[in-house]
């Protein structure tokens, strides 16, 4: 195994990230960014998600760090055949599976909590160093801290100030999710304290994103070429990671049952399913759209991304019902699949402007 590596890999937004900094190591995500050459269908089928095969190529290019291990969370069936390739592609990186329950009631914090524990302990052997609560505490306020940064800098974007569009907050939520975080939340204050006053030039229609995993901050830009603004998005690879609601930390509790109870109490992409509210996710996303006062709501999802696809019907209906505008666009987290619906961005951005 690499034992030289302080990395450890993740993919998925529910990983509990403050377990690996706790445990000394620094979470490190393989986006699927890139141009690594198309080697994944060398293991996977071709009609697999894209995320999870981009990841995979990233792996066969070498094309990042290496890791002393990469957690898999168990998020879909997708990403449990990603486990499997990954032992065959990078042998010497330890394979850590985190299974991940479906719905957010009691049983399933209390599993939850189950499967945090045995993650920590793993990772505290793999580092031959204890692990105890204080360091966790301490990582989960370090990490609650940069989720209320990253709100207020998105807040201070909101109210007008320019950083440079929301393809900068896309390329802060990348470094947030590969770089040791201490320096950013630093540096994402001072950015807050002294934004640039100048507002972004032109007229755009103010825009609620949803969808699962876009991580090029381009893609961003190129709606804003089309005259869309994400004033707000529930993305994976966007808010979702860093949107947990602060810990209010109770020091007789059980630190894992709290932690697992925060990270499934998120809010939740379409895996997620509250049997009690099954419309819940759609709820959720009309109220988010409502209260960013977005004029229209563009879905991005990844193609054969079955937990999406499952849900997107009723999304469909109950947006025609309450009459907010929705453009669905499918695609395989590259600039190129958002280009090809350049015509029907700009038809959808005009009917609303
Ligand atoms: S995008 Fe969908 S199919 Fe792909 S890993 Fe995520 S949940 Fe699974």
């Amino acid at each position: 195994m690499n034992n030289k590596s302080r990395l450890i890999g993740f993919t998925c937004a529910y990983t509990p990230l403050a377990i690996i900094k706790a445990a000394g190591y620094i979470p490190y995500r393989v986006l699927p960014v890139g141009e690594a050459p198309d080697l994944a269908g060398s293991l996977l089928h071709d009609n697999l998600c894209p995320h999870v095969k981009r990841v995979l190529d990233r792996a066969f290019a070498k094309d990042f760090p290496d890791l002393a291990g990469m957690v898999f969370v168990n998020s879909c069936d997708s990403m449990r055949r990603l486990a499997d390739a990954w032992q065959i592609v990078r042998p010497d990186e330890q394979v850590i599976r985190l299974d991940l329950p479906a719905t957010v009631d009691d049983d399933s914090v209390f599993f939850f909590a189950k499967e945090i524990e045995t993650f920590a302990n793993t990772l505290s052997d793999m580092n031959g160093q204890p692990l105890g609560q204080e360091q966790i505490r301490s990582a989960i306020v370090l990490y609650d801290e940069l989720s209320a940064t990253m709100k207020r800098l998105k807040a201070v974007t909101n109210s007008g100030a320019n950083i440079g569009g929301r393809s900068a907050i896309q390329k802060f939520y990348n470094r947030a999710s590969t770089e040791p975080v201490e320096h950013l939340i630093e540096e994402l204050k001072q950015i807050i304290e002294e934004p640039k006053s100048t507002k972004l030039d032109g007229e755009y229609v103010p825009v609620f994103l949803f969808g699962n995993v876009l991580p090029d901050p381009e893609a961003f830009s190129f709606f804003e070429s089309c005259g869309a603004l994400i004033v707000e998005d529930d993305l994976c690879t966007g808010s979702r990671l860093f949107n947990s609601t602060e810990m209010d930390l109770d020091w007789a509790k059980d630190i894992f049952i709290q932690l697992a109870r925060n990270i499934l109490s998120q809010p939740p992409c379409a895996r997620t399913f509250d049997p009690k509210n099954p419309d819940k996710m759609v709820q959720d996303l009309l109220y988010k759209a409502k209260r960013c006062k977005a004029k229209g709501v563009i879905g991005y999802t990844l193609k054969f991304c079955d937990p999406y696809l499952a849900r997107l019907p009723a999304v469909r209906e109950a947006f025609r019902k309450a009459g907010v505008p929705l453009l669905l666009l499918e695609g395989d987290c590259t600039l190129r699949s958002i280009g090809q619906h350049q015509t029907r961005i700009e038809a959808f951005i005009e009917m609303m402007g």
